[in-house]
């Protein structure tokens, strides 16, 4: 892509009504505008990191065994009635009447929906185990909408539903989906900690949240520093061996880890001194298994293995979709800008051309563009008429990890900079080498599946 035929308008100012970095940053880098309080348009820069998440959890949804679908934005009252929560949501719930008369609301989850979809067509135990999962714009009135993406009024979700035939198999259900949401965050470069959690208006006993630590967050969590150890790096995992999967939980929740809602100060007080730890973290997923609360009003029920009717035992899973793009920034970013994880970000390296219209250097970053390109990366290349000290400051703000800087001096060597924006740090080499280096850097994303051209592909190749 050359930036001078993109759309990605940079604000030189800081927003003033921006509190915090990831907020501040996206609105500078042009990746979303605020539409209405707490509902955004998300611009190409900001489109393309929201797909790449999407993609991610796609992947790793598909690899345990859920099944993609897609349910509408608006439901219907009546099914809310039916579950008793159509009075108990409050005001977070945004109602609306169409012309006949018949409310409706814009979805802030879909229980209700699922399960009567599962009603419709389910009634035997043979037809189990079932998960069915969506991404969907969810609306939620919150009454004070904050910080950017992280607490929009609109928001995309992730939220899969499993439909299991009694308690054993809902709770293999739950791991799996432990174990999936664990590799996710970890494939967008983040560390989410799952933690014991309250499970609020959703009911159920089991459930868990998963926080990454930012001083930024929302929540309050208290946690064993040992679990800052533990990493699913990559492990292959078998999700019909229930044993496995129930390990690698076993793993994870065996050091405390708790949200204040959920904290025991005397078990905490038990985890020697050095290790007890206490901070601000960002909600970005949460796991639950209740039971039949919805199946039983609902009349969800299936035929067990004795030939009786059964209400289906249920869990739903959440994965806050656009709240990680603001949760990674948190994670990942300085003074200068944004510092996207290699799993994640818009665009896998920057071209700096340091003088445009000069010949030699305008072909040498032609070329380099048309190999990454050819190598199946993104390459975004700066060949506007700029001077280089606003291009540095455009590639530092969008947060590209790799810039590759091509000037008329290095050129007459026959060599290019290669910069990590991480570290700062900066090599000189040949143009080739180059594309080489960073070809091998995305080779593990590459094979991770995380690699997805856009040129010429539809996004839902995952499908
Ligand atoms: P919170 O406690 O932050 O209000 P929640 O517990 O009500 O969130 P869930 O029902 O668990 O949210 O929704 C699943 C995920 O959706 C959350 O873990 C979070 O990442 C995301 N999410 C929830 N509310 C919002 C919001 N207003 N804006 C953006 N993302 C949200
Ligand atoms: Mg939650």
């Amino acid at each position: 892509m050359r930036l001078s035929r993109y759309f990605l308008p940079v604000l030189k100012e800081n927003p003033a009504d921006a509190q915090i970095a990831s907020h501040r940053l996206m609105l500078r880098a042009g990746m979303i505008r605020q539409a209405s309080a707490g509902i955004y348009s998300w611009l190409p820069l900001g489109f393309k990191v929201l797909r790449k998440i999407e993609n991610i959890v796609h992947e790793e949804q598909i690899r345990a065994g859920h099944i993609p679908m897609l349910m509408p934005t608006l439901q219907s009252a009546e099914l809310w009635r039916e579950s008793g929560r159509y009075d108990d949501y409050g005001e977070e719930m945004l109602r609306v009447t169409d012309r006949h008369g018949r409310e409706m609301l814009y979805g802030p989850t879909n229980e209700e929906l699922i399960t009567d979809i599962f009603r419709a067509h389910v009634t035997s135990y043979r037809e189990l185990p079932l998960t069915l999962y969506h991404i969907q714009w969810k609306f939620r009135d919150e009454i004070r909408p904050r910080f950017g993406v992280m607490r929009g009024r609109e928001f995309l979700m992730k939220d899969g539903y499993n439909f299991d035939i009694d308690r054993d198999a809902a709770i293999h259900a739950y791991n799996r989906h432990m174990v999936s949401y664990l590799r996710t965050y970890e494939r967008m470069g983040l560390r989410a900690i799952p933690m014991r959690a309250d499970s609020g208006p959703i009911g159920g006993d089991d459930t868990h949240e998963f926080l990454v630590l930012a001083d930024t967050g929302e929540s309050e969590v208290f946690y064993d520093s040992a679990i800052l150890d533990l990493s699913m790096d990559g492990r292959r995992v078998d999700y019909e061996n229930h044993a496995e999967i129930a390990g690698i939980v076993r793993e994870w929740t065996t050091p405390y880890a708790r949200t204040d809602e959920t904290h025991d100060p005397a078990l905490f007080g038990k985890i020697p001194e050095t290790r007890r730890r206490t901070s601000p973290a960002i909600e970005v997923g949460q796991i639950f298994y209740f039971g039949t609360k919805y199946s039983e009003p609902m009349g969800a029920l299936v035929v067990n293995e004795r030939g009786e009717r059964v209400p289906v035992h249920m869990g739903s899973h959440g994965i806050g979709v656009s709240r990680l793009v603001g949760a990674i920034i948190e994670a990942s970013h300085d003074d200068r800008g944004i510092i996207w994880p290699e799993g994640v970000t818009p665009f896998h390296v920057g071209i700096v051309n340091l003088r445009q219209g000069d010949g030699s250097c305008d072909a040498a970053c032609e070329r380099l563009h048309a190999a990454l390109c050819e190598a199946g990366l993104e390459p975004l290349y700066d060949d506007r008429e700029e001077r280089a000290g606003a291009k540095f400051a455009t590639m530092d703000l969008i947060g590209l990890p790799w810039r590759i800087t091509v000037g008329p001096r290095g050129l007459q060597k026959g060599m290019v900079e290669l910069t990590c924006r991480r570290s700062g740090e900066s090599e000189e080499m040949k143009p080739e080498e180059a594309v080489e280096r960073v070809k091998d850097i995305y080779a593990p994303h590459r094979e991770a599946g995380l690699i997805e051209p856009m040129a010429g592909r539809s996004f839902h190749t995952w499908l």
